[in-house]
């Protein structure tokens, strides 16, 4: 199969992590027998650098003519109060905003032998295995924007939380969906005994699911999720809920297994391409210095090998692949113990692409 790749290397590590990332494609396409052909465009900092612009028209172009889009990072000091007054992060949230992507997914994945990394108890996380599905372009982060204010002359604020049933509909089926590619369990999380938009939530799932009839569906309480999540994470299988919800409990979910370095991600909407992407940033600290742990870009491009491009098995033996270097032992600096060896990029990188086998 022949599929293009839009790849936005942004700005810091993200240079590093997505040059380790399509040399491990590569090695899938070599493996299946599929071409990948990449084409390299601009966000971030080095956009504002060379276009004077985060998100050059450009880039929104070749990524809508492209079958999946693989983002690094963007940021860094040097743009933090630039005197155009642009800023990095309008790349990042505008490639979304002109992709149209709804749906924010994050898996979180608690590898057994990295488990002493996590703040919580060993047998609380080993082996986890969840989905946070967030709706990512509606609630109460977009509201009304005329309403959102503070309120004049008083010592009050507003926001506004909207959400039309058209907008709830998609992301349930989404993880509906998803929860078919798993392991069949859908937990819809919401506010219904307080907020009226919740109570449109919860009505909109039970509507959909009778198209879903192989799927088990519960209803939870944001503040008993939040609990949970900590409590006992193995219950969970896709959690799906809105833009605000989803913010804090996927974040929450994230410290489950440890590392920053280790967390894939991936937007998708109705229509390709979708958008994967590590849920680090550009670690100006560790920039340039061959040291950046590639593997939450490498997981975020299974996503999309899975998600955008239906390669199930290519995907899974990707993951796998991760999986079996971290059992090997080996490990970044980011997840080394105290006198573990910390290998360098592309060292890790080389090792993913070793024990990579078809
Ligand atoms: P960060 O995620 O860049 O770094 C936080 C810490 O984690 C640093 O110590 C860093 O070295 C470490 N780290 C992160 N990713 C790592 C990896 N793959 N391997 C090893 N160590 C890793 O967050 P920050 O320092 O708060 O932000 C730095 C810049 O990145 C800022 O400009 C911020 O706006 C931007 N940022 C961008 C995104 C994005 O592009 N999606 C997300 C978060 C932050």
């Amino acid at each position: 199969m022949k599929k293009t790749i839009t790849v936005l290397p942004g700005d810091g590590i993200g240079l590093e992590v997505v040059k380790a990332t399509t040399t491990v494609l590569d090695k899938v396409a070599a493996l299946y027998g599929h071409e990948f052909e990449y084409k390299y465009a601009d966000i971030g900092g080095t956009a504002i650098d060379k276009h004077e612009n985060p998100l050059p028209q450009e880039t929104v172009d070749t990524c809508k003519s492209s079958d999946g889009v693989l983002l690094g990072a963007v940021g860094g000091p040097k743009w933090e109060n630039h005197s155009s007054g642009l800023r990095p992060e309008q790349g990042l949230l505008g490639i979304r905003k002109a992709l149209q992507l709804f749906a924010n997914l994050r898996p979180v994945t608690g590898h057994e032998s990295l488990t002493d990394a996590s703040s919580l108890k060993k047998e609380v996380v080993d082996n986890v295995d969840l989905m946070i599905l967030r709706e990512l372009t509606g609630g109460i982060y977009f509201g009304s924007p005329q309403e959102r204010r503070q309120v004049d002359g008083e010592e009050a604020a507003l926001d506004t939380m909207i959400y039309k049933k058209s907008e709830i509909a998609r992301i349930v089926r989404q993880g509906f969906e998803m929860a078919q590619l798993r392991r069949n369990k859908l937990t819809s999380v919401d506010k219904a005994n307080v907020l009226e938009s919740s109570r449109l939530w919860r009505e909109t799932v039970e509507e959909i699911k009778g198209d879903y009839p192989d799927v088990e569906v519960e209803h939870m309480l944001v503040d008993n999720a939040a609990m949970q999540i900590i409590r006992e994470p193995k219950q969970f299988d896709v959690m799906v809920t809105g833009n605000m919800f989803g913010d804090i409990l996927s974040d929450a979910a994230s410290m489950l297994t440890g590392s920053l370095g280790m967390l894939p991600s991936a937007s998708i909407g109705e229509q390709p391409p979708g958008l994967y992407e590590p849920v680090h940033g550009s670690a100006p600290d560790i920039e340039g210095q061959n040291k950046a742990n590639p593997l939450a870009m490498i997981s975020s491009a299974a996503m999309m090998l899975k998600y955008s491009f239906k390669m199930t098995e290519e995907a899974d033996a990707l993951d796998q692949a991760v999986s079996d270097v971290l059992s090997a032992g080996h490990r970044t600096g980011d997840i080394a113990k105290e006198g573990e060896t910390a290998l360098s990029t592309d060292e890790m990188t080389n090792k993913v692409i070793e024990v990579m086998k078809k």
